[in-house]
């Protein structure tokens, strides 16, 4: 069996894995059973103030100021405070993967065997290990049978189709889904429009297809998966976690981009400091987990919201929703995202 030796070894090269890899200079081995950019999972929303901090906003398709709620009986407008925006996926990749100086072996990951991550193509060693490999985690899963539970996962599916329109939309309907979302996000000439399900349910065609039937369209390609919605260890045994993999995808929005930049690009750094020696391998686990220690009090807040707010009857929600869309009430969720959330942090350069 090969064996070869790295500075460090990512695994998955989606958000996560190429934040990462972009901030590690040195003998780094990036694996995906992928080609780069070319598997979206994704409705790819995230707030423009992400992509402006990492220096891609060339992979902006549009942008949203408002935010619209469905619920049977109104629709509510938001002004969406930060500006949101639907980025290209492919570019975005292509665009953190030219920064980094990763050699990319495509691949099946298998786990990690007698601290060897062990693929489909042989067996490779690395002084620093990162599983950046999804809700499946597959490194951490190797080590711990029951890392991964579906208790603990979402699940959505989405399909784009042309159709132009304006605003970020979301349904919150029990004739849709519940408990669960509805959503569309138009992007340019297209619009990606998908159902998600909070008890992580999986038959989700039929939802699918109610909802595009509203907008007289017939769905194309469909892709999706599972979304963790409960923060993991961001470490385990000597591997660093990032993204999905340490569950970092935030419960009841959904929104895994963000988190899986941020953390990635911090653990990049952190990795960095553990390739050069000027940090060991135990303090740099600490370290990270550290980073991703004041994010579990904000998670776990939206975790609570996604079980109690998200199961009830459409009335009450209705007026939930309306009374959290007057602007006063608004800022004030908005402070407190200020405080807890990654809303307003800015990426290394
Ligand atoms: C339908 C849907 C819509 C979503 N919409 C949004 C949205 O609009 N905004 C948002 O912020 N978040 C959204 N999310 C969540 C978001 O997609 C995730 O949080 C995000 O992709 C996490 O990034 P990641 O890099 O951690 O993992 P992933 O993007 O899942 O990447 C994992 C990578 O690892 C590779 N990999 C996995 N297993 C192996 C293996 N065994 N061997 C080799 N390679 C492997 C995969 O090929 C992949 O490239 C959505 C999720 C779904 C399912």
């Amino acid at each position: 069996m090969l064996r070869q030796e790295y500075d460090a070894i990512v695994v998955g090269g989606s958000f996560a894995g190429l934040a990462v890899a972009a901030r590690l200079r040195g003998n780094v081995l990036l694996i995906d059973r992928n080609e780069i950019g070319t598997e979206q999972t994704s409705a790819c929303g995230t707030t423009l103030n992400v992509l402006e901090s990492l220096g891609c906003l060339d992979s902006v398709l549009q942008v949203y100021c408002n935010g619209f709620i469905h619920t049977p009986s109104r629709t509510i407008q938001y002004d969406l405070l930060y500006p949101f925006c639907a980025l290209d996926y492919q570019k975005l990749c292509q665009t953190l993967y030219e920064r980094s100086q990763a050699k990319v072996l495509r691949a099946n990951v298998l786990g990690l065997s007698n601290g060897y991550v062990e693929t489909d193509s042989g067996l490779f060693r690395g002084k620093c290990i990162v599983d950046a490999s999804g809700w499946k985690a597959v490194l951490a899963s190797s080590l711990k049978s029951d890392f991964v539970r579906k208790s603990d996962m979402s699940f959505g599916i989405e399909t784009t189709v042309d159709y132009q329109g304006e605003g970020l939309h979301f349904w919150c309907d029990s004739g849709l889904v519940r408990p669960g979302v509805g959503w569309f996000f138009p992007c340019g000439k297209q619009a990606r429009i998908g159902i998600g399900s909070y008890n992580g349910h999986t038959g989700l065609v039929p939802n699918l297809i109610s909802l595009l039937n509203r907008f007289r369209l017939q769905p194309a390609e469909m892709h999706g998966g599972f979304l963790p919605c409960r923060l993991r260890k961001s470490t385990i045994g000597n591997v660093f976690l990032v993204g999905d993999a340490a569950g970092q995808c935030e419960p009841l929005t959904g929104f895994g981009i963000r988190p899986a930049l941020y953390f990635g690009t911090k653990c990049g750094d952190i990795v960095q400091r553990v390739i050069e020696g000027r940090m060991s391998l135990e303090d740099g686990l600490k370290q990270y987990e550290g980073e991703v220690g004041p994010f579990r009090r904000y998670h776990t807040f939206l975790r609570w919201l996604q079980d109690n707010l998200m199961s009830l009857p459409d009335a009450p929600l209705t007026r939930f929703l309306a009374f959290i869309s007057w602007r006063p009430v608004t800022h004030h969720i908005l402070n407190w995202h200020r405080k807890h959330s990654l809303l307003e942090v800015t990426f290394p350069q």
